[in-house]
């Protein structure tokens, strides 16, 4: 059991490893770079997204929620249950009500978002009565490098075109 808690613990950098690789891929292509990663219960990737609104016509094409459609896709089960969910922003109200749904065993988040989060801020999904599913989460993992990404990618936006 010890030796599966360190295994899982040491899948988590990589996994954040990946997930801000699939956010700076967003970036690239003009979307607010969030990434995220399933990884099954054994620690093996089933799943890695980025943020898919703009390409997509999407609005609620967010990178977790895509990841674990691929994941449940993979996994041919609706419920992710034991999986980790790795992203790199703290999911918005949306996608945290959406991982109640799969059923996902953790969730791992780099940024804290206090205007549209929905874990740690605003309605606080998993902490409501009436949420059936409680996931483990930690929050604030590779924090830095994760909103450094959204505040170069912003701040980009904000410069007007001829500089
Ligand atoms: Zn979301």
């Amino acid at each position: 059991m010890i030796q599966d808690q360190t295994r899982i613990q040491t899948d988590i950098g990589p996994a954040m490893q990946t997930a801000l690789q699939a956010a700076r891929e967003a970036s690239s292509c003009g979307e607010v770079p969030v990434g995220a990663v399933v990884l099954a219960p054994d620690g093996r990737v089933l799943a890695v997204a980025r943020n898919h609104v703009e390409g997509a016509h999407d609005a609620s094409a967010h990178a977790e929620l895509l990841a674990m459609r691929e994941a449940a896709a993979c996994l041919q089960n609706p419920r992710l249950t034991d999986c980790t969910l790795v992203v790199t922003l703290e999911p918005c109200p949306m996608c945290a009500a959406a991982i109640v749904h799969f059923r996902i065993g953790r969730v791992v988040f780099g940024a804290y978002d206090p205007k549209g989060g929905g874990v740690e801020h605003g309605p606080r999904i998993f902490e409501r009565p009436s949420c059936l599913h409680r996931p483990e989460v930690i929050g604030g993992v590779c924090e830095r490098e994760a909103s450094g990404l959204l505040k170069d990618f912003f701040r980009k936006l904000r410069k007007p075109i001829a500089e």
